[in-house]
């Protein structure tokens, strides 16, 4: 088992060593934070000199928006930089959505951190030292370029910085050098492929064994993962997730789950709060918005920073892989999360529903929210599947209402409309249009 792990001194410790641990990490980090003007200010007097690792809990959250704030404060790295600038020996820019990016910065302790962790993730993703991986990933700011780039290195692979564009030089290199993994967006196979066919050749004469993927929601859906694999006949791995604010990869599936490993838990306590606030223990089942406090972080320390991911727990104790770090789902966001009478719903479970019915619609949707809420059913607009006469349209609407009821809890209204008509989102559009 032991050589299926990029760390497996750390990979099996029990939930009890892990704890110890993050327990002997965490005093110096309490130390190191309040070092920072924002951390000094946020805390406020009086607070203790030594904080015991179960305290953490006691302690404010922190929010982006804060973030946002310190940084327009104190330029480009905010007051919340915990060490000098002179530290600093890497700049990178969130590729937020929402609101203003984020100057990111990294000592060269943050830098080996962040790659000792996303190696850890990527290999657990079955990457191997003799791999040749192409990395297709825009090398701009974000970091999904270099600090991506610097993970696969640390699996161990050799590593082709290639970026995005000009995929026919891709192809061209892919076959030239022998390349054996893939590292992109879900999304970009799909433009491989329709270049590949046009020049009458199949996605699986690239001999590629391994797809990373990472960036874009998507993955959990079965049959796209299905429908990849079949294509290319290369294992699927959602290989990356993280928060560049945080740290960029933290969690990625093993070739035993398709769950999310939490890798992070040597850089990172993790917790799951509820909609009150409230830190709920890590069990199986668990739902909440993940919350995270920086154990070894030089630059940018976070106490108890909100994520607006909320996640379930699916898993503790050891995985069948060997590893024993608790695995996860992404449910969805806070910030896309509704209320239809009393019930929490996510535009992810939605999707789920209606892509789980590739019979009846293409699985390309939109939920219509009219005002603040809370709201009496779900209103959507779902494509329905190429062929479908207009006649059965009412009936597989109705379907697909009582398969949104079925997967959300909350009853819906289901329009349908012609196959391809709704504009394609790219993963990171909103899935809601609210009027
Ligand atoms: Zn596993």
């Amino acid at each position: 088992m032991a050589d299926a792990m990029l760390h497996p001194e750390f990979e099996t410790l029990g939930a009890e060593a892990v704890r110890a641990e993050q327990a002997r990490l965490w005093p110096a980090q309490w130390r190191h934070v309040r070092n920072s003007a924002f951390y000094h200010d946020k805390l406020g007097a009086g607070t203790p000199e030594d904080l015991p690792l179960d305290a953490i809990a006691e302690l404010p959250f922190t929010g982006k928006d804060e973030l946002r704030r310190s940084q327009e404060r104190t330029y480009p790295f905010g007051d919340y930089l915990a060490a000098g600038e002179d530290r600093v020996v890497r700049l990178h820019r969130t590729s937020g959505t929402t609101g203003r990016s984020l100057q990111l910065a990294y000592s060269r302790a943050d830098a080996a951190l962040t790659a000792q962790i996303g190696g850890r993730a990527l290999f657990a993703s079955g990457l191997r030292p003799g791999d040749r991986v192409v990395h297709c990933l825009n090398y701009c700011l974000w970091t999904g370029g270099v600090t991506d780039h610097l993970a696969l290195e640390e699996a161990g692979a050799c590593v082709i910085p290639f970026g995005v564009g000009n995929t026919a030089k891709l192809v061209e290199t892919i076959l030239d050098l022998n390349v054996t993994a893939i590292s992109c967006t879900p999304s970009y196979p799909a433009l491989l492929e329709k270049m590949l066919r046009e020049a009458g050749s199949a996605p699986r004469t690239l001999g590629l064994r391994l797809g990373l993927f990472g960036g874009e929601a998507g993955l959990d859906n079965a049959a796209f993962r299905d429908g990849l694999e079949a294509t290319w006949s290369f294992g699927v791995r959602n290989a990356n997730y993280g928060m560049s604010e945080v740290i960029s990869n933290f969690g990625s599936q093993c070739e035993r789950t398709t769950d999310l490993h939490f890798h992070g838990a040597d850089a990172i306590v993790a917790e799951i709060v509820d909609a009150d606030g409230g830190s709920l223990p890590i069990r199986e089942g668990a739902t909440g918005e993940l919350v995270c406090t920086h154990l070894a972080k030089e630059c940018q320390p976070l106490l108890r920073f909100r994520t607006r991911d909320v996640i379930t727990v699916t898993g503790t104790g050891a995985c069948a892989c060997g590893r024993t770090s608790w695995r996860f789902r992404v449910t969805g966001r806070t910030d896309d999360m509704f209320n239809v009478r009393g019930v929490n719903v996510f535009p992810t479970a939605v999707q789920k529903a209606v892509a789980g019915r590739p019979e009846l619609s293409t699985g390309h949707f939109r939920i219509r929210l009219e005002g603040p809420g809370p709201y009496d059913r779900i209103l959507i607009l779902a494509e329905a599947a190429h062929g479908l006469l207009p006649a059965d349209w009412p009936g597989a609407a109705r379907a697909l209402e009582a398969a949104v009821r079925e997967v959300t809890g909350a009853s819906a209204a289901v329009e349908l409309v012609a196959a391809d008509s709704l504009p394609r989102t790219d993963g990171k559009t909103s899935l809601i249009e609210r009027t």
